[in-house]
């Protein structure tokens, strides 16, 4: 059996990290997710900056991997580390990520997500990618990713073009999540008087 484990929420194994969440995370329903991110010219002290407080945030959550739209940027920049409990962290920071290859082979992973709190669903996705990127130093790097760290990254990339994982599914699926969230969200927001 293919391994059923969260994507960008609950992460499985979060060490203790001393730092404070320093991003507010927007949760669906919002029209900012379904944005498509614009590139980074270049990688400049904003931009790595962007990439620290995100990482922060993440690990802060905790999640596994955070897209700068789902804190209000709307930027091609993706955070991400699959480490697994025990393990030394293992943080990557990828500016405007490119798709190089997708393997045939599909993994199917029970994704959940910072933007959608508490839902998850089962997707299938390509089991290894290759993706270009920009490093937080703006030099070209190429990752081979295969199992968690790949569906990982092709989680965060959707993001980027407005995708959400609730949209790999069926549509009655998405409509009963989507819902639940906006139905949370009303509960949160104060009625103006
Ligand atoms: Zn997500």
């Amino acid at each position: 059996m293919e391994p059923r484990l969260p994507v960008d929420a609950a992460r499985p194994g979060a060490y203790v990290i001393p730092a404070m969440a320093k991003l507010s995370i927007i949760t669906a329903p919002d029209p900012r997710l379904k944005l498509k991110a614009k590139p980074v010219a270049k990688v400049d002290d904003r931009v790595r900056r962007l990439m620290q407080d995100m990482l922060e945030t993440m690990y802060a959550a905790p999640g596994i991997g955070l897209a700068a739209p789902q804190v209000g940027e709307a930027l091609r920049v993706i955070v991400v580390d699959c480490a697994r409990e025990g393990e030394p962290p293992q943080p990557f920071k990828l500016a405007n990520p490119e798709l190089l290859w997708q393997s045939d082979e599909l993994m199917t992973v029970n994704e959940g997500c910072l933007s959608l709190p508490e839902h998850y669903a089962d997707v299938a996705r390509p089991a290894e990618i290759k993706v270009r990127y920009l490093d937080a130093e703006n030099e070209i790097r190429e990752l081979h990713a295969t199992g968690l760290l790949a569906t990982c990254i092709q989680h965060e990339m959707d993001h980027l073009e407005g995708v959400l994982f609730v949209d790999h599914i069926s549509s009655l699926k998405r409509g009963i999540i989507l819902r639940k969230l906006a139905k949370a969200k009303r509960q949160k927001t104060p009625v103006p008087a």
